[in-house]
């Protein structure tokens, strides 16, 4: 139990920073958790269940005097976030956040961040379907990989201080570009979120064909996509509107797979088919093999377990 930062103050109540606030109590990570969310439901719900050793109105009032400052609210709403803070942060204090999107949020915030003070963005590959404060649980990050995306001239023992939080949390913790991230995080989670919405959407449509069927047989493959459909719709949306090239690059290859796919069941190129499904198994495989996931069936998905990731 080494306190990293002091005062760390969670902008945003919801399923990463409750999370977060329970996994640096438990690790003893943090002196004081102080936080802010818009809502005074949200506010109160925090004092209530002991996220936080005190809550604010407002952004400003929350990061002033803080050590660490977490912005954890919704990709679209961190510049003008941001924007309110910039003039009220600690000098020398570490600013980071947890978007899923980082060349959006650096593009927002950065105008916004005071010299002095070192902003790293960041983000955390895991979370579960369900938000709010009530959502998080301190097993959240272990064993997920938590991303740093430092900006050119980043203050190495900063970064290093930030690392050290996040591993203290349980993560895994790798350094990467803002725009590589973009780029890997279409590939590994939005674009399979939209397939997803997609998937789910179909099949709301053939219910009203089919009664209750869809529900009443839905397969394990389906299941999931529910999960994965039952996520945030202001996260994201956000997520797609500030991902756009990114998302609109997989997409594009995404949809020239799904023809040849679709022109190999036509004409019946089973052989084509095997291949191809003896390809993506072994990428299965890896996952597992990686820790990133168990072999086990499971398909409802406890959320505990942390699987799922913007
Ligand atoms: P969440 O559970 O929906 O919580 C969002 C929090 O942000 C709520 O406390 C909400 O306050 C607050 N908020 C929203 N807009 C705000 C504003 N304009 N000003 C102040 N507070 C505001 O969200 P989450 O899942 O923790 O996601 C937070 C961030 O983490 C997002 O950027 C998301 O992309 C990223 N992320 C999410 C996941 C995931 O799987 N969920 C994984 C990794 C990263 P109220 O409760 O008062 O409305």
């Amino acid at each position: 139990m080494t306190v990293i930062y002091n005062r760390v103050a969670l902008i945003g109540l919801g399923l990463i920073a409750s999370s977060m606030a329970h996994a640096l109590r438990q690790f003893g990570l943090a002196a004081e958790v102080v936080g802010h969310a818009r809502s005074a439901e949200t506010r109160a719900i925090a004092m209530d269940i002991g996220l936080c050793d005190r809550v604010y109105a407002t952004a400003a009032e929350a990061v002033q005097g803080a050590d660490l400052v977490v912005l954890a609210v919704p990709v679209g709403a961190m510049g003008d976030l941001a924007a309110e803070i910039g003039p009220h942060l600690k000098p020398g204090a570490t600013i980071t956040d947890v978007g899923s999107v980082k060349g959006a949020v650096v593009e927002a915030m950065a105008p916004h961040m005071p010299a002095g003070v070192h902003f790293i963005p960041g983000h955390p590959i895991a979370g579960t379907e369900h938000s709010g404060p009530r959502s998080g649980f301190a097993s959240l990050f272990n064993n997920r990989w938590w991303l740093l995306t430092p900006l050119d001239g980043a203050d190495p023992a900063a970064v290093a201080r930030l690392r050290a939080l996040c591993e203290g949390m349980g993560a895994n913790v790798d350094e990467m570009d803002v725009a590589h991230h973009d780029l890997v995080l279409a590939v590994t989670s939005h674009t399979p979120h939209l397939i997803a919405y997609t998937m789910v959407g179909v099949a709301d449509h053939m219910r009203r064909v089919s009664n209750s069927e869809v529900i009443k047989y839905s397969a394990g493959g389906f299941r999931d996509l529910t999960r994965i459909a039952a996520s945030d719709p202001v996260m994201w949306r956000d997520v797609f509107l500030t991902n756009k090239d990114a998302v609109l690059d997989i997409l594009g290859r995404f949809t020239e797979e799904l023809f040849v796919l679709q022109r190999a069941i036509r004409m019946g190129d089973g052989e084509h088919l095997h291949a191809y499904f003896t390809r993506t198994r072994a990428i299965r495989r890896g996952i597992i093999e990686a820790g990133q996931d168990t072999a086990a069936p499971d398909f409802g998905r406890v959320a505990q377990n942390g699987a799922k990731g913007g």
